[in-house]
């Protein structure tokens, strides 16, 4: 069912958040464009310049690896000033109250973490991009101190441990989803009774696939987003309104 307007869409949510005793939200891009992170995927975006390279490129050449470094320090002007906008908080504040065990969500920016919600409780199927690892033993490392190795000759460090490539924390294309984070996003998906699927086109497979894996094991499903998605036609509520708008009255 589509709400006719705002007013209608918060006061129906706020039923279906009083009703849930699990709540289990979802989120994707939509919920960090008002925090000035577009949406990569959508059309004219920053991509264009700024493509991920895919993983076996990245491991394939030094000058790949460079080139991705080069494209995400780029990126940062977005991500390194970028704050928790009021869809996050109004996560956070249904996190503290108890009633949002976790938030399974798309995004790479680490917004969930800094609105207050655990690391241990942000499950992020793409990964995190506001720090590094190395791929052979798993050291983390942070931005800054890659930056500052990389900048005078733009060449990326390799691991001081062990020798292995250093990359974003992130979960690029033709790289496999993360095993742990997916089982734990399904056995989430399955154990609330409300899932909140906000801000996502919910056409990335198989991510997707949670909404609907909440709905027919006997979840109710509310979608929040701009625009419209492939499971409108199966959600008991359709907010398609201005995530921030509509989410702003929970924080
Ligand atoms: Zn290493």
């Amino acid at each position: 069912m589509l709400a006719p307007d705002l007013a209608t869409a918060v006061a129906r949510l706020r039923e279906f958040i009083d009703d849930a005793e699990v709540i289990q939200p979802f989120t994707g891009a939509g919920i960090s464009t008002e925090c000035g992170i577009p949406d990569f995927r959508s059309s004219g975006g920053l991509w264009t310049n700024t493509k991920p390279i895919p993983f076996d490129q990245f491991m394939a050449s030094a000058q790949m690896r460079d080139e991705a470094w080069r494209r995400r320090f780029v990126m940062d002007e977005h991500f390194a000033t970028a704050k928790p906008g009021r869809g996050h908080l109004a996560l956070a504040s249904l996190y503290r109250s108890g009633k949002v065990p976790a938030v399974i969500t798309q995004n790479i920016d680490n917004l969930h973490q800094e609105s207050g919600i655990s690391a241990g409780d942000v499950v992020e199927l793409h990964g995190n991009t506001t720090y590094a690892t190395c791929l052979d033993c798993n050291q983390r490392y942070e931005l800054s101190w890659i930056r500052e190795r990389f900048e005078p000759a733009n060449e990326a460090p390799d691991c001081p441990d062990c020798g292995g490539y250093i990359k974003t924390a992130t979960v690029s294309f033709g790289q496999a989803m993360p095993p742990a984070a997916m089982q734990r996003a399904e056995e989430l998906s399955l154990a609330g009774d409300l899932f909140l699927a906000i801000g996502s086109s919910l056409v990335v497979w198989p991510a997707a696939g949670f909404p609907l894996m909440a709905k027919r094991n006997g979840a109710a499903l509310v979608i929040i987003n701009r625009e419209r998605t492939d499971f409108d036609d199966v959600a008991d509520l359709v907010v398609r309104q201005d995530i921030g708008d509509a989410l702003a009255p929970f924080v």
